[in-house]
């Protein structure tokens, strides 16, 4: 390795400390050049989370809610002033279009500012209420008041490589918010967006000292670090999310752990859908913007295509005909729509991926026959929209359960609803489903059927085809996580985040007690 390529300073305990080393170097996924090093070698990790602990906690809690909100607003608006940096080291380190660029850098920026709205409104306060005062007894002088109050400890985030900037951001919005000082481990793959971000905003002073830290490089020793107060929050595979459950901090102190893992997310066209219709070209155009939208490196991506048996082939030729027409390569070309994977090796695990999938599955679509524009494919991490298909998807096993995450989709038909149903569920617990329709009875039952194994489910009809979300476009007002195999994690959705980092407590006390706590 070339070790002149600059070596990025972690900052712990309150000092930007540079790790010792080579470290592990971040390039270009689509020109091969080499970046930047991250290393946290020979770091005090117990040292530095103590630091947040003690320092950061303590300032943080000291302020109400209102005034953590004008920090976040104060911190986004540092953030806004750098966009033109982030977006360079985005096209550099991720390989993305400056679309895609937005959804990550902008998403994280618009969150923030979520926050900091939604935090205002909880006023001059330490602690919150948590529903009223109930009496225990006939007696109303003693009764039962729940309190949320800021746990006493740091949130440590360990980050997928997808959402350098979002990923913070939606996750440290909340804790900062709550009181709670962060230490944010990023993907070491595009670890860069990430420590220049929480650079910004520490050099700008608009945190009190140990409220925010960047730990880059090896997770070794991070969690060993955590202490019974502490919370973490992962986000990443299934396979590292099965390490973080089993460690003693989680297991044997009880660290409380959010986990946000893979996820086969599904799009469900309405039995009796015609395939001249608006709801069949709404689920067409969101399928084909799902895969390609970073290069489908989104967890939220439609990896699950089901639609009445009768459309198969009409979904096939609309979807790939849309799919054929997106130029892929080089981001820095203004004809490019799709950019890159964000490293070789993941270009690797998704060509290994869809082996996998192509055993169970037909070629629709071959992102092989894509050129790439402006891009070597012997260096580029780039691969073109591949769309499969399988006329049987209830003998399919793989497809049900193995997430490439890249560019890829498999079309599936199905005979009646409720088989529709059931193979939506073999995904055992997805992020978001979306369905398409125009009956507003059968979206509501469908959503009432499809909630229980669903953190979102997304309704697209006509009447709001210009003002939805997006299937896979993760909003703050909304719940993000979902069951069993996506983590069982819960993020977001309004102010339902901040329970994560509070504790809930029960003072049991005379009336008079606990209207000092402010209680009816
Ligand atoms: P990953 O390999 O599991 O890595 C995730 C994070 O865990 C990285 O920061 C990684 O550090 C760290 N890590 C690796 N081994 C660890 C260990 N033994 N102990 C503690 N931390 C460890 O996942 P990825 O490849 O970056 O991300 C892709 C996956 O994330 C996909 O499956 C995707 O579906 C999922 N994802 C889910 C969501 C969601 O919100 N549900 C969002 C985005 C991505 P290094 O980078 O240094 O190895």
């Amino acid at each position: 390795m070339n070790t002149s390529s600059p070596l990025l300073p972690n900052y712990l305990a309150g000092r930007w400390q540079t790790g010792s080393g080579p470290g592990a170097l971040l390039r270009d996924p689509v020109l091969g050049t080499e970046l930047v090093r991250v290393s946290n070698g020979g770091l005090d990790l117990i040292e530095g989370f103590a630091f947040a602990r003690d320092q950061g906690g303590r300032a943080l809690r000291a302020m109400t809610y209102a005034e953590r909100a004008a920090m976040l607003a104060a911190a986004a608006k540092v953030l806004q002033s750098h966009r033109d940096a982030y977006y360079e080291i985005a096209t550099a380190n991720s390989g993305t279009t400056a679309k895609d660029s937005a959804v990550d850098i902008d998403g994280g920026l618009f969150t923030l500012g979520y926050y900091a709205k939604q935090g205002e409104a909880l006023g001059d306060v330490r602690f919150m209420l948590d529903g009223p005062a109930a009496r225990m007894a006939k007696d109303p002088t003693f009764q039962s008041q729940h309190i949320m109050v800021p746990t006493h400890g740091v949130a440590l985030f360990i980050n997928a490589f997808n959402f350098p900037s979002w990923g913070l951001w939606e996750k440290a919005a909340p804790a900062l918010l709550s009181g709670v000082p962060v230490i944010i481990k990023p993907a070491t793959a595009t670890a860069w967006l990430t420590q220049r971000m929480v650079q910004d905003v520490i050099d700008a002073g608009v945190l009190p000292a140990g409220a925010l830290s960047v730990v880059c490089g090896s997770s070794n020793g991070l969690m060993d670090a955590l202490q019974p107060f502490d919370v973490l929050s992962f986000t990443g595979s299934a396979e590292t999310a099965h390490v973080i459950r089993s460690h003693r901090a989680v297991a044997a102190q009880s660290v409380r752990v959010n986990i946000e893992a893979d996820s086969l997310n599904s799009a469900l066209l309405a039995p009796g859908t015609a395939a001249d219709s608006d709801v069949f070209k709404l689920l067409v155009s969101e399928v084909v913007r799902e895969m390609t939208v970073k290069a489908g490196q989104k967890c939220t991506a439609i990896r699950r295509i089901f639609v009445p048996a009768a459309l198969y082939d009409a979904a096939s030729q609309a979807i790939s005909a849309k799919l054929a027409g997106v130029t892929v390569g080089n981001p820095r070309n203004a004809s490019v729509r799709m950019g890159s994977l964000v490293s070789r090796e993941q270009l690797d695990a998704v060509q290994a991926g869809l082996a996998q999938l192509r055993a169970e599955a037909e070629v629709l679509h071959d992102g092989a026959s894509h050129t790439l524009v402006d891009a070597d494919p012997a260096i580029a991490a780039c691969v073109g929209p591949t769309l499969l298909g399988t006329r049987h998807p209830d003998a399919a096993r793989v497809l049900h359960e193995v997430e490439v995450f890249g560019p890829v989709a498999t079309l599936m038909p199905y005979a009646s609803l409720d088989e529709a149903l059931a193979l939506i569920r073999r995904g055992q617990g997805s992020l978001v489903t979306s369905v398409y329709g125009d009956d507003p009875a059968f979206i509501a039952d469908a959503a009432i059927e499809l909630a229980s194994s669903h953190g979102r489910v997304h309704a697209i009809s006509p009447d709001v085809a210009a003002l939805h979300s997006g299937h896979g476009n993760v909003m703050p007002m909304s719940l993000h996580g979902g069951p069993g195999r996506a983590g069982g994690g819960e993020e977001l959705g309004g102010l339902r985040a901040l329970n994560f980092y509070h504790r809930r407590s029960a003072i049991q006390a005379s009336t008079a007690a606990l209207k000092r706590l402010g209680a009816a």
